[in-house]
């Protein structure tokens, strides 16, 4: 049996996975991550890392107790090496060596990935990137994680996992991005920025995917609301096409939060990047899926050995 971890902007999930990759249990929970806009965010980043340890070391040690575990994987929001969150943007956390805290108390080894690269590696092994040589993930949520499938293979970089799409720059001098810098893809088109900025449009005060959802179905005619979700397709076709005419992906999968709103935003998304003067090789199509895995591709990709192949290995 393997554990997979998978961390989250707002949510952590684990998971017992066994060989065939299936989960056979799991538990999720919510955790309060307001460390980055408090004036006491020391503490708060000390209360989310024991928030996240007390609940991990607690089940790990559940699993460990009927199972034999062979290896745990942890898939992170942000940069990250085999041990150590190096830059969470979206949790505020930063040089974070989890894993040895994890290891301390469990006695079984502990490996990080970049959350999209594993989401990427189980769609690959399980779901819909299976079959292609050459696809694009992107996981629309909080933030936007993304990764490069190449010759049948998911790419990371040396030191860091890199393809750092979220974090491209879309817009000169564009509005602030967690990350620091301006006008970054992700600050124009996470599900996250769609949902904030029809809620401060309209005074509503419920995030839910489906409220908002359900708001956007129920007001579609709405001038102002519509004028909104065409300059949310809009950046996100400018962002999906940049990346379509570097690595001319022969599908693009979605995850994230995004899904909840692909009957809304697919096809639109479609015709803006095929109709609009944005691609370099013109096509007649392109293949948008969604992740078959859903919201587990994170807790199953993670659970895949280290020595999963990814790049030059
Ligand atoms: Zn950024």
């Amino acid at each position: 049996m393997k554990i997979g971890i998978d961390i989250g902007g707002s949510h952590i999930g684990i998971g017992l996975i066994d060989e065939k990759g299936i989960i056979v249990d799991k538990e999720e929970k919510y955790i309060v991550n307001d460390s980055q806009n408090n004036s006491q965010k020391e503490i708060k980043k000390d209360n989310l890392k024991k928030e996240l340890e007390d609940f991990l070391i607690k089940k790990i040690n559940q699993y460990k107790e009927k199972n034999k575990i062979e290896n745990i994987g942890m898939a992170i929001p942000g940069t990250v090496n085999k041990t150590t969150i190096i830059r969470a943007v979206n949790l505020g956390l930063e040089n974070y060596n989890i894993a040895e805290k994890i290891e301390e108390k469990t006695n079984i080894k502990v490996h990080l990935r970049n959350d999209a690269k594993c989401s990427a590696l189980a769609e690959l092994k399980y779901g819909n990137l299976k079959g292609y040589e050459n696809g694009l993930f992107l996981c629309i949520g909080t933030g936007i994680g993304g990764a490069i499938v190449y010759n049948g293979k998911v790419l990371e970089s040396k030191n860091v996992p890199g393809y750092e799409f979220s974090h491209m720059i879309i817009q000169k001098n564009g509005i602030q991005c967690n990350c620091g810098k301006r006008g970054c893809f992700e600050a124009y088109s996470s599900i996250k920025r769609l949902k904030e900025h029809i809620a401060n449009e309209f005074g509503l005060n419920n995030l839910d995917n489906q409220f908002i959802k359900e708001f956007i179905i129920k007001n579609q005619n709405d001038i102002r609301l519509k004028y909104f979700i065409s300059q949310y397709i809009e950046n996100l076709a400018i962002g999906i096409s940049n990346l379509i005419n570097i690595f001319e992906p022969e599908v693009i999968v979605f995850g994230g939060g995004f899904v909840d709103y692909s009957d809304i935003l697919i096809e639109p998304l479609k015709k803006q990047i095929l109709t609009t003067n944005l691609l370099f090789n013109k096509r007649n199509d392109i293949i948008l899926k969604l992740a078959k895995l859903g919201n587990d591709a994170g807790i199953i990709g993670a659970s895949l050995n280290d020595k999963t192949p990814i790049f030059n290995e």
